[in-house]
Order: C-alpha cells, then sequence, then structure tokens
C-alpha cells in the first residue's frame, strides 16, 4: 500500500482523498482550518456554488453523487431582471438540463465525511502546512501541539489559490507564475425566505440582474433563501470605492436593482458587514516535480467564477487524475507528469472561457441581439446535434476537453457574425435559408 499525503481538504483535496482511498492508498490529509463540523462554520468563498455535468462525473466514479443530489437544487434556466423588473428567460441547455446550486460548507462536509469513513484516510485538521521538501514530498506542518513532518511517498497539493506548496515551488528554477487581480471584486448578499418558508422568486434558476459594467446574481438555497453577489469593480467611477457609506450603496441599488433590494429587508447591515473580497487568476507550470509532488485545483489554476467551473475544473482534475494512475499502473513518476501536461492546456483554455462568460452575463445577457444568437444556434443545433453543440452546453453539459470547447467556441463565433449580419435576421432567424448559410459556413 502506497501511503501519500494530501494538504489542503477544501473540496478538490477531500474528493481526491476518497479516489486515493478507493484506489487502496494509505492517506495523510492536513487542513489549516479546525474541523468544520465542529466549528459548525461554513468557511470559504462563496456560499453556494453551481455543479455541472464535469463536477458530478468526478462523484459519481467515487460514488457520493446520488448523495450530493440530494440536496442540491437543479436551475434550469437564467432569469433575466432589467433595470424596470421586468424579466427575460433563456434556457441552460435542452429540456431537463440543468446546472445545479450545492452549498459550499455542506458539500465540503459530506466529502470530508466521505473520505474519512474510509480505513485508509486519517485528516489532520487544524495542521497548517508551513514547509516542504517538493523533490522528495515531504512536508512539515504546525499545530497546536507542536510541528510533525509527513511521511507520504508523494504530496498532492490541493491548498487553494494561495497554496503554500506553490510558494515553495516558485523558489526553483524554470518554475513560471502569473498572478493576475481582476478589476472586480464581489459582496455577497442574501434574499431571506418568504414568510411562509418558500422562495421569494423563482426558485430553479439563476437569476442575473445585468447591468454592462457590473452584475448581480442570485442561487437558490434549500431554506428559501437566496445567496446573492454583487460582481462590482474595485474602483472608479462606479464601485466599491466610490460608495462610501450604506445610504450611497442604498441609492444604488435603489436605481439598479430595484426588485433585489425589495427583497433584502435588512439590507444596510448586510452591506455593513459582509466583506468585498477580490477575484484571482493563478497559472503555473510546472504542476509536478516529478512524481514527489503536484499541485492541481485551485492551487494550479485559480479561475474567475463566471462559467461556474472552478470547482468543476477542479473535480475533473481528479478524475483525469486517476485514469492517469491506472493507465500507468499507479506508478507515480508517470502518472503525475503525464496528468500534469495533459491537463495544464484545458486549465488555461477554462481560465479564458471564464473571462469570457463574465462579458456575456454583465453586459450581452442584457441585449436582445445576444438572445436572438442564442435561438438561431438553439435551433440549428435541434436540427444537426452532430454538427452544433453550443459553447455553453460544451463547457457545462459535456466533458469535451475545454481547450476544445474554446476553439470550437471562437469558430462559432466567426459564424454567428455572418449570420447576424444578415438584413433579414430579425424576422427570418429561423427561416431554413439561415439554416442552410450556417450549415455551408461549418464546412
Ligand atoms: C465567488 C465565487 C464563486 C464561485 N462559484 C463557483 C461555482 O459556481 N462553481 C464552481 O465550480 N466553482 C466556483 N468557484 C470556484 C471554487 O470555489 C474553487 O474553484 C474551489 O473552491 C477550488 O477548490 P480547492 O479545493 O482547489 O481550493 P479551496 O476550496 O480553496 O480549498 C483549499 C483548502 O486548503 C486549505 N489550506 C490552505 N492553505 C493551507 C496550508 N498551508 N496548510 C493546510 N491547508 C491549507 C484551506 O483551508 C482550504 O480548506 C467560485 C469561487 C468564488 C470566489
Amino acid at each position: 500500500m502506497k501511503k501519500v499525503t494530501v494538504v489542503g481538504a477544501g473540496l478538490v483535496g477531500s474528493l481526491w482523498s476518497l479516489y486515493l482511498a478507493k484506489r487502496g492508498y494509505s492517506v495523510d490529509v492536513y487542513e489549516r482550518r479546525p474541523d468544520p463540523r465542529k466549528t459548525g462554520r461554513a468557511e470559504g468563498r462563496s456560499i453556494n456554488l453551481a455543479l455541472s455535468n464535469r463536477g458530478w462525473a468526478a462523484l459519481e466514479k467515487v460514488g457520493i453523487a446520488e448523495e450530493v443530489k440530494q440536496s442540491a437544487i437543479p436551475m434550469y434556466r437564467r432569469v433575466m431582471h432589467a433595470v424596470d423588473g421586468s424579466l427575460s428567460f433563456q434556457p441552460y441547455g435542452k429540456e431537463n438540463q440543468a446546472i445545479y446550486s450545492v452549498s459550499r460548507g455542506g458539500l465540503n462536509r459530506l466529502l470530508l465525511e466521505a473520505a474519512e469513513q474510509q480505513p485508509e484516510v486519517r485528516v489532520h485538521f487544524a495542521h497548517r502546512c508551513v514547509g516542504a521538501d517538493v523533490e522528495t514530498g515531504q512536508a512539515s506542518f504546525e499545530s497546536e501541539t507542536g510541528t510533525s513532518q509527513s511521511d507520504g511517498e508523494a504530496l498532492f497539493a490541493t491548498d487553494g489559490a494561495f497554496s503554500q506548496v506553490r510558494s515553495l515551488m516558485q523558489r526553483r528554477d524554470r518554475f513560471n507564475y502569473e498572478q493576475e487581480y481582476i478589476d472586480h471584486g464581489y459582496k455577497e448578499l442574501h434574499i431571506p425566505p418568504a414568510a411562509d418558508g418558500t422562495h421569494q422568486i423563482e426558485r430553479e434558476a439563476l437569476h442575473i440582474w445585468p447591468r454592462g459594467q457590473h452584475m448581480l446574481i442570485a442561487l437558490p438555497n434549500p431554506d428559501g433563501s437566496f445567496t446573492c453577489t454583487l460582481f462590482f469593480p474595485m474602483e472608479g467611477e462606479e464601485s466599491f470605492a466610490s460608495l462610501r457609506t450604506v445610504s450611497e450603496a442604498r441609492a444604488f441599488f435603489l436605481a439598479q436593482f430595484r426588485d433585489a433590494i425589495d427583497w433584502m429587508p435588512d439590507f444596510e447591515a448586510q452591506w455593513e458587514s459582509n466583506p468585498v473580497s477580490s477575484l484571482v487568476i493563478i497559472r503555473c507550470s510546472p504542476w509536478n516535480v516529478g512524481g514527489k509532488t503536484l499541485l492541481f485545483g485551485d492551487a494550479s489554476h485559480a479561475i474567475v467564477p463566471f462559467y461556474g467551473q472552478g470547482m468543476n475544473s477542479g473535480f475533473e482534475d481528479c478524475r483525469w487524475l486517476d485514469e492517469s494512475l491506472e493507465a500507468f499502473g499507479d506508478d507515480l513518476d508517470q502518472a503525475l507528469p503525464h496528468f500534469a501536461e495533459k491537463r495544464k492546456p484545458h486549465a488555461d483554455a477554462i481560465a479564458e472561457l471564464a473571462m469570457r462568460n463574465f462579458v456575456e452575463m454583465r453586459d450581452l445577457t442584457a441585449q436582445p441581439e445576444f438572445l436572438l444568437q442564442k435561438k438561431i444556434e438553439a435551433r440549428f443545433s435541434a436540427l444537426h446535434p452532430g454538427k452544433w453543440i453550443p459553447l455553453y452546453s460544451q463547457v457545462t453539459f459535456s466533458h469535451i476537453p475545454y481547450a476544445d470547447a474554446l476553439a470550437a467556441g471562437i469558430r462559432h463565433d466567426k459564424i454567428m457574425s455572418k449570420i447576424m449580419a444578415r438584413p433579414d435576421i430579425q424576422v427570418n432567424w429561423d427561416g431554413e435559408d439561415v439554416m442552410e448559410q450556417m450549415l455551408e459556413l461549418l464546412d
């Protein structure tokens, strides 16, 4: 039995520990936070997350998808809220295709429990990784009781966007590292349930208030509430910095998100107590040091949240890494470099796709032209399903590698811009000749 170490029992680290146990590894997991089941705190960024097909497939492979699904809420469509309160709708995929709202804290606890139930997994909470010899895969940890050392054959670093293990790898020759804060940050707000405990707005949907340079979104929780996230520039004329008082924030919300603020009776208290957090993109390479140390999940590829793919891509990492171990008969010296090299281009692609989707969500979803384009795409793809899978579906509802999806999306954009330039497109959008032209452009 191989003995290995996992640093970070967040979403990816706890799932990976379960994968390792199922492969027969003996696993020591070190997490800097105390056991969330004892503190009762759901720590970490964002209260809830969108889980989609890539994430589900990774959960299914270790047999826990069904359990997760019991508390997940399907979101079948986007509901767009205009400034005047009018609504428009856009289905995410074909009938019954949905992304799922799940609680970050709840999912993390469930994964941890599933990992801990395996006799081969030992989770050491309140143990902070403070050092590592990435050449040998040994790490050192500090806890209340002092310093300890891991003795596994390899180190799997899933310690998130500000990874300690990565910072040690950065000292190595020829390690590439890029960290980019985007101009926008975010603040979470809460829409409580109605008096009878039901959701105040459509439950099985992701709500968006697209406003060009900024947006508000809301995802449902099982208790009847919604968690809203305001994505807003950190600085500038209209920004977190420019809203200096809570009454300025209220005035801004009244002008921009009139319906939403009506559903938040304690807006002022929330605005004052909820922090503003920043959004970072991390790229690095190589992700591994031989077969001894490997970075994955946010530790090697943190992305912005606009495609809802950060966790999903980290879960897909677990599935791909498991396949590499399988392909190389658990020879870590071969499996780890193979995974790192094969996976990296796809992590870069989802980072780019996520930024592109920000523009789509905050700006394009408010534009009638864009909604028309989506209708044309949906019609064409229903007529020729093998020829055109909309980019959103490729990313969210398929397992097509991200870089292939990005390449197809760029091609689709070129074709759609020619179609949208047709003078008759507003009236003839579903006409046979439009569909014919799309076929020709594709060939
Ligand atoms: C606002 C927002 C919304 C998001 N929405 C979505 C979404 O809808 N869908 C989606 O798929 N993704 C979403 N994401 C992305 C998602 O949160 C991350 O991709 C995911 O949490 C990555 O998991 P991870 O396990 O790699 O890292 P993390 O979740 O950050 O876990 C890292 C763990 O390592 C521990 N750790 C850190 N340092 C040390 C140390 N030195 N020693 C020991 N332990 C350590 C931490 O305590 C933590 O438990 C969102 C992100 C944000 C910011």
